[in-house]
């Protein structure tokens, strides 16, 4: 036997589950469940695709209680673990952004939804127990199993199991039972079947206690809307994303014909902290007529709605499907096309009907929403109609068609200026001329704003542009040429002087109180643009 000791993030989150910074513990059931309905998954999967010979004709999950040693048993034959993917996958945490999430959930003690967003998975069972035993052993291994023990400090155990069977069965020693919580006993045959009803219906392998299988295994997705209630869509969302909110939106989709396929997405109501990083978890989940093929298919959702979550069942695909070929099947890539037309379809209809859902959403996911404005050119016109930007206009940010029916006469471009925030580009001197005159200009601060703005030409037949252009005149002062005269001495002087630093010194109508300011030529790129070129090293 072996004593070793958790990382150390893995520690201070053992802390936090054994003073139970959440208040809801049945939790720990449904974590349990779903890492078993995991391991069944991967095992069927490892039997279709890789040849891996192992029995999966009674996949299925077994709980058991003990009234008398206090335990609850959560048993599984399904794929298993090494020794070594123990101490790997148990002992540490190796997601990233593990550390400030950290950080955060002991600043927020009383945010539980942190802790969803974190899926804290496994360790939640010390939230009940005063210590939990794993015995697992991997299929199609020879040699022994492994056993793992702690009690939720500092240090646990691992050992040789040697007549494990394949599988993995999780023991949870309760603690004592305290006045407070009388009212029931995670050994009730009661609680367990109420907790397994609420939180694991959907888990496509049966869910047994004794004789009574306890879920319905009813694919949500293949079931009619009006009879599925939103917490049941919600534990589905919890199941798959890790996510403890809400979700925002749920959008079914059903194609019948020459091919078929369900289709259950959802639009988060936060994003994720790790929506801009490159190794953030993205994509679907992918199932072939109810069985769950693969997680995280990129395939079917393009990156700027990496955000969506939920299930692809697609009835016409081959069990072993991989992803090479994924990437080139044609039915995918339809499919994508289509889920892509209703993500965007249903962020209009809360644009135009449930404003505040919008608002919410366009917070949380406007800035991945508006990449696509740089790479997928076929939806480039219903992503600008979705979008929406703050202007001078008001506090409110305002649709690209709204700010087309307030323009001036004789405006004929949306006039934009970039930059790091509302209040900066507000003062900038640019802007002089058009707030004196009564333009309406769209105040672009998202990094992404400075790229797309390029990529777009125009909206609705109306040129995009940049106030801090050099070829850009105010409708009032076009034919109105600048005369030099008095001050043909000075500009010379001036661009003499700065040489170096300036292609042209001209005068100008624009301002009103600043006495310069710097434009950059049309085909320049712009201050921002070459601060985060600068800062991207290049
Ligand atoms: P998550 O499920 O989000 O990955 P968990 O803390 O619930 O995080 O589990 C950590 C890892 O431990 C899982 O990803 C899986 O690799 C492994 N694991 C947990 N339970 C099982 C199980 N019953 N069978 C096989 N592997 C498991
Ligand atoms: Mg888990």
């Amino acid at each position: 036997m072996e004593t070793l000791e958790f990382q150390a993030e893995a520690r201070q989150l053992l802390q936090l589950m054994v003073h139970s910074i959440y208040s809801n513990k049945d939790i720990f059931l449904r974590e349990l469940i779903s890492n078993a309905s995991d391991a069944l998954d991967k095992l069927r999967l490892a039997t279709l695709q890789d040849g891996l010979e192992a029995d999966a004709s009674d996949l299925h999950i077994e709980i058991a209680a003990d009234k008398e040693a206090r335990t609850l048993t959560v048993r599984d034959n399904g794929i298993g673990m090494t020794r070594d993917e123990v101490v790997d996958l148990i002992g540490t945490i190796a997601k990233s952004g593990t550390a400030e999430l950290l950080r955060k959930l002991k600043e927020a003690k009383e945010s539980p939804e942190l802790i969803g967003q974190f899926g804290v998975g496994f360790y939640s069972t010390f939230m009940v127990a005063d210590q939990v035993t794993l015995v697992t052993r991997k299929a199609g291994t020879e040699g022994h199993g492994t056993r793992w023990e702690s009690a939720g400090e500092g240090t646990f155990t691992i050992d040789d199991a040697p007549d494990a069977p394949v599988g993995t069965t999780v023991t949870v020693h309760l603690r004592p039972k305290d006045e407070e919580d009388a009212l029931y006993d995670y050994t009730d045959e009661w609680k367990i079947k109420e907790i397994v009803k609420k939180y694991s219906d959907f888990i496509s392998f049966p869910i047994k206690m004794g004789d009574d299988t306890l879920n319905s295994m009813k694919a949500l997705w293949a079931r009619p809307r009006s009879e599925v209630s939103d917490e049941e869509y919600h534990e589905f969302y919890r199941h798959i994303s890790h996510d403890w909110s809400e979700p925002l939106e749920i959008i079914n989709m059903r194609a019948e014909g020459t091919f078929e396929y369900e289709a259950l997405l959802f639009l988060p109501s936060r994003a994720p902290h790790d929506l801009f990083q490159r190794d953030s978890a993205r994509g679907l989940q992918l199932y072939v007529k109810r069985v769950f093929i693969m997680d995280d298919s990129r395939e079917l959702i393009p990156d700027y709605l990496r955000f969506v979550k939920g299930v692809v069942d697609a009835a016409d695909l081959s069990l072993n499907i991989s992803r090479e070929i994924l990437q080139q099947d044609r039915h995918i890539q339809m499919i994508r096309r289509r889920l892509v037309k209703k993500v965007l379809s249903t962020i209009k209809d809360l644009l135009n009907n449930n404003p505040e859902k919008y608002a919410t959403f366009w917070r949380e996911f406007g800035r991945a929403v508006k990449e696509g404005l740089l790479n997928d050119h076929d939806n480039q016109k219903a992503i600008l109609d979705v979008a929406t930007f703050s202007s001078t206009a008001g506090s409110e940010p305002t649709t690209l068609a709204a700010y087309v029916e307030r323009m001036k006469e004789g405006q004929e471009e949306i006039y934009f200026l970039t930059g790091e925030s509302r209040s900066q580009v507000e003062n900038s001197p640019h802007m002089e001329a058009f707030q004196a005159q009564g333009y309406e200009v769209l105040i672009l601060t998202d990094p992404v704003d400075e790229i797309w703005v390029e990529a777009v030409p125009d909206y609705d037949g109306k040129k995009l542009q940049s106030i801090a252009r050099g070829s850009v005149d105010l409708p009032s002062e076009k034919d109105t040429p600048e005369p030099e005269g008095d001050f043909a001495p000075l500009l010379g002087f001036l661009k003499e002087r700065l040489e170096e630093q300036i292609k042209d010194v001209r005068l100008s109508h624009r301002l009103t109180t600043s006495a310069a300011c710097l434009v950059s030529d049309a085909d320049d790129i712009t201050p921002t643009l070459e601060k985060m070129y600068r800062a991207m090293g290049q």
